[in-house]
């Protein structure tokens, strides 16, 4: 299948850091092709293949899509924002409103009226009773409806006119306080060692020179100062950023690991630009093209990929520490990284760059298994290769069978 257009070893610096332990030889390959055509032979109209619905995958996909954008767990009380009908829950869309957020937190569309969902509620209630382990916290719970009237309607302010604020009192030298600084602030939570804004108090103001002050950092996303232990704080168990949770919306935020969406790529179109995911395939561009022509026609996205490639990674022995060691994680963000204590520690919460990294990581491995599985026609399987054939070291990658490549004409 390897048309080698490319010349050999051009692999780029970061494709080199991401080859992949190989594990190419395919032993099922065949097997669980004639496996799917058996399975076809049962149905009878065979003309279109039927998967069986899958109702595991069903549930955790729907899960997965009942995410809220801005606290990334099963939304909670959710409300809708129009006309963009993206959702939320009602109480992360009024602290947004709080603290200063205009338009809709996930598109920044300009929002006429946000309103309680209760077609999305009911989904989340037959979730709920299904598997209560989803259920909130009674403490939570009753947070949210303090800080969310539960049923209550209410707008996002559009941005105001640009105000021409004379700031001065500001010192772009010192650090200005996290949003948890304030003893009355509206998040419900309050630093122990608030930093002082240099314009209430130039004396005892925080100097950038002097690092992060203590309790504080600065988020991987937006680069405001965060509390590291304020609720609305995450920590990406990659890079070790935090992410305040706050600034944007879906991006302040490291998520549960497999309801991430990897950075800068949100649709096929973004591979097709993206010259690292060629550099994966050490340039093979006839390969890339054929898998990008598989995703476009099995409508998958590069979400859809990174979750696949996320879960078989934490399903290895090894987990993620290969990853790990080959430095993946390092100087992603611009903002100072804490430590990363414990190289055994779980990795539960991931940025959306630390998911890019990891499905580029895994993305050829994971091309490897969908075309084991045998879903591809016969036309592109069988596709003339390079005139080396099997003794091609590219030919190898995709573990066709010896007999194959003799049929090769090319
Ligand atoms: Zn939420
Ligand atoms: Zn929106
Ligand atoms: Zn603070
Ligand atoms: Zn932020
Ligand atoms: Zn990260
Ligand atoms: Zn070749």
């Amino acid at each position: 299948m390897m048309l080698s257009l490319s010349r050999d070893g051009v692999a780029s610096g970061s494709a080199l850091k991401r080859a992949a332990p190989s594990s190419f030889d395919n032993p099922e390959g065949e097997t669980s092709k004639k496996r799917f055509k058996e399975d076809l032979g049962n149905e009878p109209d065979n003309e279109k293949p039927i998967a069986k619905l899958n109702y595991e995958a069903l549930a955790d996909d729907l899960i997965q899509e009942l995410h809220c954008g801005c606290c990334a767990e099963l939304v909670y009380r959710p409300v809708v924002v129009s006309p963009c009908q993206h959702f939320f829950c009602g109480s992360c869309c009024v602290l947004w409103i709080r603290n200063g957020g205009t338009n809709c937190p996930a598109c920044r569309g300009i929002s006429t009226i946000v309103t309680p969902s209760r077609p999305l509620q009911s989904i989340v209630d037959i979730i709920l009773r299904a598997d209560p382990s989803r259920v909130r916290a009674e403490r939570e719970r009753i947070q949210a409806d303090e800080i969310y009237k539960p049923g209550c309607s209410m707008r996002i302010p559009t941005p105001r006119e640009a105000s021409p604020e004379p700031n001065l009192n500001q010192n772009a030298d010192y650090v200005r306080p996290c949003p948890h600084c304030a003893r009355d602030n509206a998040f419900g939570w309050t630093c122990p060692q608030s930093v002082i804004d240099f314009g209430v108090d130039p004396e005892r103001a925080w100097h950038l020179d002097d690092g992060n002050p203590p309790g504080h950092a600065f988020c991987g996303n937006c680069e405001n100062l965060l509390a590291l232990r304020a609720p609305s704080t995450t920590k990406c168990d990659f890079c070790q950023v935090s992410f305040c949770g706050i600034g944007v919306a879906g991006r302040c935020l490291a998520a549960p690991l497999l309801s991430q969406h990897p950075h800068n790529m949100s649709d096929v179109g973004d591979l097709i630009q993206s010259s690292e995911v060629y550099g994966c395939f050490d340039n093979n561009t006839v390969e890339v093209d054929i898998m990008l022509d598989y995703l476009t026609a099995q409508e998958l996205t590069p979400r859809h990929i990174y979750r696949e490639v996320a879960s078989h990674i934490q399903s290895q022995p090894s987990g993620f520490r290969p990853l790990i060691e080959l430095d993946l994680f390092v100087d992603i963000h611009s903002v100072t990284a804490g430590i990363d204590e414990n190289p055994n520690a779980p990795r539960n919460r991931i940025c959306r760059h630390c998911a890019t990294e990891v499905m580029l990581w895994g993305i050829k491995e994971w091309w490897i298994r969908e075309r084991q599985k045998g879903f591809l026609e016969e036309t592109v399987t069988c596709r003339p290769d390079c005139k080396e054939g099997s003794s091609c070291s590219r030919q190898k990658d995709l573990g066709k069978e010896p007999a194959v490549w003799r049929k090769m004409t090319c």
